[in-house]
């Protein structure tokens, strides 16, 4: 450890969530930062993303607003903005319904323009070694945590932060011990809890995401409506999304196909794979044609199945702590878990830095970490859960025969629902939850 610092971070995993926490603890020269991830090389896949105020605003006190807006064109605005159409898709005619429109705009990136933004803010005391991948840590009460990697090395650090992702070894290893000493303790109940939280299951939904480049689209179908207004294309068991990113060069496009009766079960075949484009396209085949044209625009779609974690009864044990998607994977129904991630790296971060925290006290300043930022995070997760029903007409059925007045009429009341299930990412700032951490960091 070198001299002076007071404690040493170690972070397994430089996804968003874990480089993000870097970038805020850069703002503490007295705690030592090392990332271990366990690609070979830094790089996050090549799909959009985007962040609405609320994020947003954090990424601001993180400095990082700057290094970010080279790469858009978007400028964030205060007031209210037209930010997604909705259209109902699954026939031969669409129809256009509703705008969503939101305080604020929605900030699109393309996800490795995102990753180096990040990378660029990191100061150069920050160690990252790649090729680092955890298969599980030990820690006792005193003394540092001990990690433990599949090329055989170890390495030791105070505190871990567990930023790796769905699969998370981190959560795994937390989660078997705390069965473990349950079932030693003969609380059966309890540890059969612990054990089902390792396991993420799949939400019966498949995402099929491509970048298409501008001008494939335009040669296609000249002036496609996606190239100036981001749209959420609707339809039974299915929705398309698509917006341009990368300053206008791609469109950012994926596609769901929802089976809400498996919701819960286990994903047979890989979770990310490339995937020929018929698997997706021949669920839209009888869909509007400004769907059909991105369709016939996108040239082996990466299948993501989409796999959740259940909510956790805690996000840390003793001087380690899970944060993002390692700690609350969600369905990707609100554009948000990134966003979440950002949220509690800010929060670890503020808690980790404060005066008050040393190496001896790290549990309490993670235990303030879990008591502000889990409610949030879980309540983000069903407002997820729920808007995917929403946009794939899980309980409104739009049956052709029913009079246009009538479709209407329901397009609407369910537009109504899933803005109000969606507007605390951009109509509520993460401000109430950092001063409650700052109030109890503050209290005795
Ligand atoms: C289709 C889709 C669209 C989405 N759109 C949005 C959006 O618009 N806005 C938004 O906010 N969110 C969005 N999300 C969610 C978002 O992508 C994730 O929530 C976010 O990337 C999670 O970041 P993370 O850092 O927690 O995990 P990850 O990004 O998964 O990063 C984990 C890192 O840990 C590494 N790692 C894994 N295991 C180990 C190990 N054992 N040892 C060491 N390193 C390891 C990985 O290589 C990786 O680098 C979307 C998700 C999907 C599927």
């Amino acid at each position: 450890m070198t001299s002076g610092s007071k404690f040493r971070v170690g972070i397994c995993g430089a996804g968003i969530g874990g480089l993000t926490l870097a970038v805020a603890l850069a703002r503490y020269p007295d705690i030592e930062v090392v990332i271990y991830e366990g690609a070979q090389k830094l790089g996050e896949i090549g799909a959009g993303i985007g962040l609405f105020s609320r994020p947003w605003e954090l990424i601001c006190k993180l400095g990082l607003d700057e290094e970010l807006l080279k790469a858009t064109e978007i400028r964030p605005v205060d007031g209210p903005v037209s930010t997604f159409n909705y259209r109902l898709s699954d026939r031969p005619e669409g129809l256009e319904f509703f705008t969503l429109v939101t305080k604020g705009n929605l900030m699109t990136f393309h996800r490795p323009d995102f990753q180096n933004a990040l990378l660029r803010k990191l100061p150069r005391s920050t160690k990252i070694y790649c090729s680092k991948r955890l298969l599980s840590y030990t820690q006792r009460p005193t003394g540092p945590v001990e990690l433990y990697f599949e090329d055989g090395s170890t390495a030791t650090c105070d505190l871990l932060v567990g930023a790796d992702g769905l699969k998370s070894a981190v959560r795994r290893s937390m989660f078997t011990d705390k069965a473990k000493v349950a079932q030693s303790e003969k609380r059966m109940k309890e540890a059969g809890e612990y054990e089902a939280s390792i396991e993420p299951t799949w939400c019966g939904t498949n995402a099929y995401r491509a970048l298409i480049p501008t001008e494939r689209l335009n040669a296609r179908h000249p002036g496609h409506r996606v190239f100036t207004q981001p749209t959420q294309y609707l339809g039974k068991n299915g929705y398309v999304i698509a917006y341009p990113i990368a300053k206008g060069k791609l469109i950012n496009f994926v596609a769901f196909t929802a089976r809400h009766d498996l919701e819960g079960t286990k994903f047979n075949g890989p979770w990310v794979s490339p995937v020929d484009s018929s698997e997706v396209t021949e669920m839209y085949r009888s869909w509007e044609p400004e769907v059909k044209a991105l369709m016939d625009c996108i040239e082996r779609p990466l299948r993501w199945a989409i796999n959740t974690v259940r909510p956790l009864s805690t996000y840390v044990h003793g001087k380690v702590a899970i944060i993002g998607d390692a700690a609350h994977a969600s369905p990707p129904h609100q554009g948000s878990g990134a966003a979440q991630a950002i949220e509690d790296a800010f929060v670890l971060a503020l808690a980790l830095g404060h005066a008050s925290t040393t190496r001896e006290n790290l549990p309490r300043a993670l235990d303030i970490y879990d008591r502000v930022r889990r409610p949030v995070a879980h309540d983000v997760h069903e407002r997820n859960r729920i808007n995917g029903q929403y946009f794939t007409f899980h309980h409104t059925p739009l049956d052709e025969d029913i009079s246009t007045e009538e479709t209407l009429r329901r397009l609407q009341d369910l537009s109504y629902r899933f803005t109000k299930n969606w507007e605390w990412a951009w109509s509520t700032s993460a401000e109430p939850v950092v001063r409650e951490a700052l109030e109890l960091l503050n209290s005795s």
